[in-house]
């Protein structure tokens, strides 16, 4: 049954080079893997994000390297505020010109850290830039957002938007009904595979099976079952296992109806 990893962010440095890159999408394949979503975190990164997903989708056929392309909060106290204008007009001109599935990774981050680098309000106006692309080309959103979900909630009910995907859920499953009832996707990462993970298994009985959906979010947040590797695509059957035995669900009915909503949220089918 295929998975399809709605978050892996395997253009990074981090990630490895092209011979890790390919061989970590080989992997992948051989887990069953059959989409991979690559997210763009800042303007620096795009072009060779999308040169990365075109090269492995040539290399590693049986496996879609999908893009999106976004300024992550977190990337916003390296960046120059004064120059957030000119990002955002970039990210236009670059959504004209790139057959991207989704905007982002965008959002919200309100942790102390990120908040003395980029304020709320910086924040908020960098993600609004990516909403209104998100209205105007019926694009969903990857949407980042840690200890900011009332402002996230409240900004993206301010008009009609395309359904969209909160990554890497780490929110309590009140929160997470509330994002699915304005028409929102939950996806689940390797938080939910942690042995006393108590608020992700909890999410993930309350989520709607048609809203379900399952990430690496790799390199980062590697599955417990695996630490301490670098977490990769071909990963992701430990996140389904986990949510399969989260909802009391098995791994066939959750790789099939997480892979379905994907598909149905990136307007794929
Ligand atoms: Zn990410």
């Amino acid at each position: 049954m295929p998975l399809f990893d709605t978050h892996a962010h395997i253009d990074l440095a981090r990630f490895g080079d092209a011979a890790a890159q390919r061989e970590a999408a080989l992997r992948a394949q051989a887990a069953d893997v059959c989409a991979v979503v690559v997210p763009g975190i800042e303007p620096a990164t795009w072009a060779s994000l999308l040169a990365v997903a075109e090269r492995l989708g040539r290399e590693v056929p049986a496996v879609c390297f999908h893009t999106a392309l976004g300024i992550h909060p977190q990337v916003l106290p390296d960046l120059e505020a004064s120059r957030d204008g000119e990002a955002c007009a970039a990210l236009v001109t670059w959504l004209d010109s790139s057959a991207v599935v989704a905007i982002g990774e965008c959002g919200l981050d309100f942790t102390p850290e990120i908040e003395a680098g980029a304020p709320r309000t910086r924040q908020i106006a960098v993600l609004r830039a990516h909403l209104a692309q998100a209205r105007r080309r019926g694009l969903p959103l990857l949407l980042h957002c840690l200890k900011a979900h009332a402002a996230l909630l409240e900004l993206l009910s301010e008009a009609p938007l395309p359904p969209s995907i909160l990554h890497s859920w780490s929110g309590s499953p009140e929160l997470a009904l509330r994002f699915c009832k304005a028409g929102h996707y939950i996806s689940f990462a390797g938080s939910i595979t942690l042995p006393r993970a108590r608020r992700p298994a909890e999410s993930a009985r309350a989520v709607p099976a048609d809203r379900l959906l399952i990430e690496t979010d790799s390199p980062d947040q590697t599955p417990f079952t695996r630490r301490p590797l670098r977490n990769e695509p071909a990963f992701l059957p430990d996140i389904a296992a986990a949510v399969a035995a989260a909802r009391g669900d098995s791994f066939a009915r959750i790789a099939e109806l997480s892979t379905a909503n994907a598909r149905r949220v990136l307007r794929l089918t």
